[in-house]
């Protein structure tokens, strides 16, 4: 009797065993199944399934906010958006212009891609929906251009003369560009480089005339290629200058000792040659081995190091 009692109670045991791992393992397939029902919902998943990897859904995860990445699940796999996002000028902001540039000129490198979207030189020089006053705010670090203007009233403040040492007369600029200038210049002369300005600060009423000559003797086009329209040139800030040395003219200048001298040591004293060689597109402006922008030291010194336009650089760092 007491032996068929223990078998009684050791079958229940065995009954609530065997029913608790039933539970058990149908639970943890429950969990299972219903988590693989979950990550089928992420957009991780979905973009696996549009044919990335799973690296590179992770990376457009990552990276992109919710709206853009949805994009990519909804569309079929791009084969650029994964290199895109390693850009390291990269800016989401941009990424249909970048996806848009990338259809209609297949020929870019993605570097180039992300530059001249990051810049506007996707669109027309001073296309009109695209120009916009410029944010004074920024104080030396203001950016002019084709799409960034100054208003046509814009007067810097603390205009000075530049010393006739080191500049041809009627020359002038921002107090803190001088300043700065002088220090180079005498930095220079002392290497035996001679540093003369011939172009600096220009108010906007000059600049008419200027772009005016052009205009009359060439129509817009014309005058558009050698000279900025008023309130779209650097020289009205104050912080802009033309450098020359003695015997040198815009052609030549780039093969003088005051030439390489700038441009191994002009950032040290907040100076950046503004309009680079073979950057034409992204700066619209021809090669000028002449025009110098003060920005600051520490901005001339990233520009110099990063070896980038003014223009990418303000795009990237400071808009
Ligand atoms: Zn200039």
């Amino acid at each position: 009797m007491k032996k068929l009692k223990l078998k009684k109670g050791a079958k229940i045991i065995l009954i609530i065993i065997v029913v608790i791992v039933i539970l058990i393992l149908g639970t943890c397939f429950g969990i299972k199944k219903y988590n693989e029902y979950k990550y089928k919902q992420t957009n991780e998943y979905k973009l696996t399934v549009v044919g990335y990897t799973l690296d590179e859904s992770k990376k457009i995860i990552n990276k992109l906010n919710d709206e853009n990445e949805l994009y990519f699940v909804n569309n079929p796999k791009n084969e650029y958006i994964i290199k895109l996002l390693d850009e390291t000028y990269f800016m989401e902001k941009n990424l249909s212009e970048y996806l848009d540039y990338i259809e209609e000129n297949n020929s870019n490198s993605l570097q180039d891609v992300v530059a001249i979207v990051n810049v506007h030189a996707n669109k027309d020089w001073y296309d009109e929906k695209t120009v916009k006053s410029t944010d004074l705010s920024k104080e030396e670090k203001i950016l002019v251009n084709k799409f960034n203007y100054l208003d046509k009233s814009y007067v810097p403040k603390d205009i000075v003369n530049i010393d006739l040492s080191y500049a041809y007369s009627d020359n002038s600029a921002t107090k803190i560009t001088n300043d700065a200038y002088i220090n180079m210049a005498v930095a220079a002369k002392k290497e035996g480089i001679q540093l003369l300005v011939n172009s600096s600060y220009r108010d906007c009423e000059s600049q008419q005339e200027a772009y005016d000559d052009y205009y009359y003797s060439g129509g817009t086009e014309y005058a558009d290629k050698y000279a900025a329209r008023p309130g779209y040139s650097e020289h009205q800030t104050g912080l802009a200058l033309d450098i020359f040395t003695y015997n040198s003219t815009t052609s030549n200048f780039d093969k003088t000792d005051a030439f390489n001298w700038l441009v191994n040591n002009s950032y040290k004293y907040g100076f950046i040659l503004r309009y680079p060689k073979d950057k034409e597109y992204l700066t619209g402006y021809n090669y000028e081995s002449w025009h110098y922008r003060y920005v600051g030291v520490e901005t001339a010194t990233k520009v110099h190091e990063l070896g980038i336009t003014y223009d990418e650089y303000y795009a990237f760092f400071m808009e």
